[in-house]
């Protein structure tokens, strides 16, 4: 089994280039004697600072944490749980996931760097205890350069584990909870963002929406959407979600492949990856792509796509950072109304995006880019001397 090609965070191109082939790094090697791979080359990518691998023999912990910068502040990142085929598999989702925290974090305006923990193994154990307190200590010997989080494969009860044996853990049970609130909120005002960009006005009053997922955050976004005089049409492949999103928000359900054909001003996709692809990227018949899901774009030509018919794609990265911004919360003690305020920056964030595109001329999802890396290199001018 192998991760999805692309994870939480960056629409950019993955750290998948292949390293130069062993033949060609030392002319004395036939090809294919030995197949190596050349590890500075996979950090040196995209610039990532640090990587760490801990293997604990008693209990077979095979870990693998990614910090990819660490300028704007601690890296911080999910720890992901899964049977990687490689560890070379392993290594490149741990450096592409945490190169997507540092672009997240940065442009949710937190003083958060990026990084990312993998675990190489059957998720499904029950030997959870000792395997996650070895974690717990390896992101320990970090000293505080990267904190964990929740992730695929991991729970709430498996970051307790962890707390045994560092303070560099978030996402613990009873502290700041679920996100989904908090980023229904950031997306409802990064879809207000969107449509004022359009036609001036950031009324939702009249607007159609094609809800794609009735789940944590579609639920409380349709909410918040219906509350704003919008009309939604909803979907999920569970019932009793769809028929939640129906009567609490006055929704009209079609069934979940319809979804892409639904006339709408928006479509907002909040529930599976890679749903901008060469098949609904032409069926869309709206004006606005935004919603949480992430890594929506299938492969980032399918941003220049929408670019292209003309709809305006709020990068997801840039419009699903509420679920960061709790994370941030809990970590700095915030009260919820603050962590809310904070993802409703996500309105003015989105706007300097497509200032950012319609300056130079490029997709918005490039525009997010820069806008992070702008912010990062900034930061470091900043911080470069002793103080
Ligand atoms: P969720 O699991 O609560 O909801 C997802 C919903 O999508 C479920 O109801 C599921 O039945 C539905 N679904 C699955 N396949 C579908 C399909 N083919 N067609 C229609 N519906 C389908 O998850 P969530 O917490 O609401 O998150 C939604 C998305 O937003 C995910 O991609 C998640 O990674 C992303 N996200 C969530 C948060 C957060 O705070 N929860 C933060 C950032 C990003």
């Amino acid at each position: 089994m192998k991760a999805p090609a692309k994870s939480s965070g960056s629409s950019s191109p993955a750290v998948s280039t292949p390293a130069p082939s062993a033949a060609a790094a030392d002319p004395g090697r036939k090809p294919g004697e030995r197949e190596g791979f050349d590890f500075f080359s996979l950090l040196a990518e995209h610039e990532h600072e640090q990587v760490s691998a801990y293997y604990d023999p008693s209990t077979g912990y095979r870990g693998i944490i990614a910090i990819h910068s660490t300028v704007l502040g601690p890296a911080l990142g999910g720890t992901r749980f899964w049977n990687y085929q490689s560890d070379r598999d392993a290594l490149i989702d741990a450096l592409r996931l945490a190169r997507g925290m540092t672009y997240k974090a940065a442009v949710a305006g937190l003083n958060l760097g990026g990084g990312k923990g993998v675990i190489i193994g059957d998720n499904r154990t029950t030997r959870r205890e000792a395997l996650f307190r070895a974690h717990g200590r390896h992101v320990e010997s970090l000293k505080g350069r990267y904190i964990t989080a929740e992730d695929v494969g991991t729970s709430t009860a498996d970051m307790e584990y962890i707390k045994a044996e560092t303070n560099h853990v978030t996402g613990l049970i009873g502290r700041s909870g679920d996100p989904s609130p908090v980023t229904a909120f950031g997306v409802y005002r990064g879809i207000k963002a969107c449509v004022r960009y359009r036609s001036g006005s950031d009324s939702l009053s009249g607007k159609a929406v094609a809800l794609q997922g009735c789940g944590s955050v579609g639920y409380h976004l349709a909410k918040l959407l219906h509350a704003e005089g919008a009309s939604i049409t909803c979907t999920d492949i569970d019932p009793q979600r769809v028929k939640r999103v129906v009567e609490d928000s006055a929704a009209k359900a079609v069934a979940p492949d319809a979804i892409y054909d639904v006339r709408a001003s928006i479509f907002a996709p909040c529930a599976l990856g890679a749903v901008i692809n060469d098949d609904t990227v032409q069926r869309l018949q709206v004006e606005i792509v935004a919603g949480a899901a992430n890594n929506q774009l299938a492969e980032d030509r399918h941003g220049d796509l929408l670019e292209r018919r003309g709809i305006t794609y709020a990068p997801d990265y840039v419009i699903n950072g509420g679920g960061l911004i709790n994370v941030n919360a809990e970590l700095h003690g915030w009260a919820p109304e603050r962590a809310r305020s904070k993802a409703g920056e996500i309105y003015d964030t989105l706007l300097r995006v497509f200032e950012i595109a319609r300056e130079e001329g490029c997709p918005s999802y490039r525009a997010a880019d820069r806008l992070a890396e702008q912010r990062i290199a900034a930061i470091a001018k900043v911080r470069r001397n002793f103080v």
